[in-house]
């Protein structure tokens, strides 16, 4: 039977190219998003994948969106906790809000996808953890303590599931990418784009499906015995 996959925030940029892979892959894809439902009827319209809306910073939401997807999908088997959100201000300027904002999405949300998942993975001896974190998590970055915090936080939190799930058959694993061609890297001006490729090695930005394909191998059974590690996708910007 083809194993059920849920990435939140799958419906948009790097999500997106997550969901159409594992699709791809023979997998059954739930795809979530926050608030844009138009992104969202497009990406169903275009692919067949059904999406679901909840705010993943929300914990009683998560767990009754993704009680609704198993009724409807089947037990998740791989969880992909993409979902994020930047909010950035040097940190003298940073508000309290900003700060909260970030927290409550990218790490308190990987905390809201994965726990309701967890009992059923346990249960059937399989799952796959999947946290898309960031290089900005890895090195830090000037006006992100916020979002750096979230993604550096992000990496205990695999690091810690996977000693605590490999004896289940569960493996939880981190993707930190660099810059990544989306909508959102490719509105900034083509000067400050041509400044950031230059800190790029391999000189070019990373494409969503390069992100998308390290998803697909971590879900994989050939991934068995990778369990708590993050895979850096940068074009060695940074080399840990
Ligand atoms: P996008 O902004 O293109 O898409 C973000 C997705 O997350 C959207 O589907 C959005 O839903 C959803 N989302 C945002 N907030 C919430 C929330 N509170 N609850 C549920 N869903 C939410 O992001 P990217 O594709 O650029 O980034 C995806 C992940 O990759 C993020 O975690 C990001 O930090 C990380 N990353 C991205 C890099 C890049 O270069 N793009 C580099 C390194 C890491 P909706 O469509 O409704 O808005």
């Amino acid at each position: 039977m083809a194993r059920t996959a849920l990435v939140t925030g799958g419906s948009r940029g790097i999500g997106a190219a997550i969901s159409k892979t594992l699709k791809a892959e023979g997998y059954t894809v739930a795809a979530t998003y926050a608030g844009n439902d138009e992104a969202a009827a497009n990406f169903t319209e275009e692919t067949g994948i059904k999406t679901f809306k909840w705010n993943v910073g929300d914990y009683e939401e998560s767990k009754a969106g993704i009680a609704k997807v198993e009724e409807e999908l089947g037990g998740i088997d791989v969880v992909v906790a993409n979902a994020g959100i930047t909010r950035d201000a040097p940190f003298h300027k940073m508000t309290p809000e900003q700060w909260q904002q970030v927290i409550d999405t990218n790490l308190t949300g990987v905390f809201n996808t994965v726990h309701p998942v967890w009992p059923g993975m346990r249960e059937r001896g399989f799952g796959r953890v999947i946290v898309i974190s960031s290089i900005n998590g890895q090195k830090g970055q000037f006006g992100q303590v916020n979002y750096a915090a979230t993604k550096a936080g992000d990496l205990g939190i695999v690091k810690s599931l996977a000693q605590e799930g490999a004896a289940k058959g569960i493996t939880a694993n981190a993707i930190c990418p660099g810059y990544i061609a989306t909508e959102m890297v490719m509105a900034v001006p083509e000067k400050v784009r041509d400044m950031i490729i230059g800190q790029i090695p391999t000189g070019r930005l990373g494409e969503p499906e390069e992100i998308a394909r390290c998803v697909a191998f971590l879900a994989s059974d050939d991934a068995s015995f990778i369990n708590g590690s993050t895979i850096s996708a940068n074009g060695a910007q940074f080399v840990v």
